[in-house]
């Protein structure tokens, strides 16, 4: 939640902590999703609230070559306005792209769906737990980070790669 009321003074550099992700589990190979973090540069203007910052959370996501668990730091660009309700609006305002309507009178407004948004645009399409990642032998499936295995038949060759990928 961004309390605009709170704010006695622009332009504001503000953050939050403990803002919900919104991420769910499974959502891009995410098994665990911590809280987020916000921060943000606001300008006001003509009653518009100028909002531009970063939102940052950690989540565990599974490697898509060999299917461990690691930690992953995402950091994603916020950027929205936000403005009052007229007095006499009607509930289904129209919206325009990223922005937001703050209820005449109420300080506080609901950015959880722009922070999601910001983090899950940074989940990786193909998530590896370190970038020259081993993978998981397709032979006899121990996972050739930890150990070796006398499966010597496969070419190592990295050009391979992506069809071990697909195989999987
Ligand atoms: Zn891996
Ligand atoms: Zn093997």
């Amino acid at each position: 939640m961004l309390d605009l009321q709170a704010i006695n003074e622009f332009p504001a550099r503000i953050t939050l902590e403990g803002e919900s992700s919104g991420l769910e589990i499974e959502e891009g190979g995410v098994s665990q999703a911590g809280t987020a973090s916000v921060e943000l540069n606001i300008v006001l203007s003509d009653n518009i609230y100028y909002c531009i910052g970063e939102a940052a959370c950690e989540v565990k996501i599974e490697c898509s070559r060999c299917l461990e668990s690691y930690s992953l730091n995402l950091r994603g660009a916020l950027d929205f306005t936000v403005r009052e309700a007229a007095e006499n609006a009607s509930s289904d305002e129209e919206l325009l792209d990223g922005e937001l309507i703050k209820p005449s009178g109420a300080g506080q407004v609901d950015i959880s769906d722009h922070v999601h948004e910001a983090l899950v645009l940074e989940l990786p399409l193909k998530p590896l737990c370190v970038k020259d990642c081993r993978g998981i032998c397709p032979h006899c499936g121990v996972n050739r980070n930890e150990e070796d295995c006398d499966c010597r038949t496969e070419s190592e060759d990295p050009r391979w790669d992506g069809l071990r990928d697909l195989q999987q």
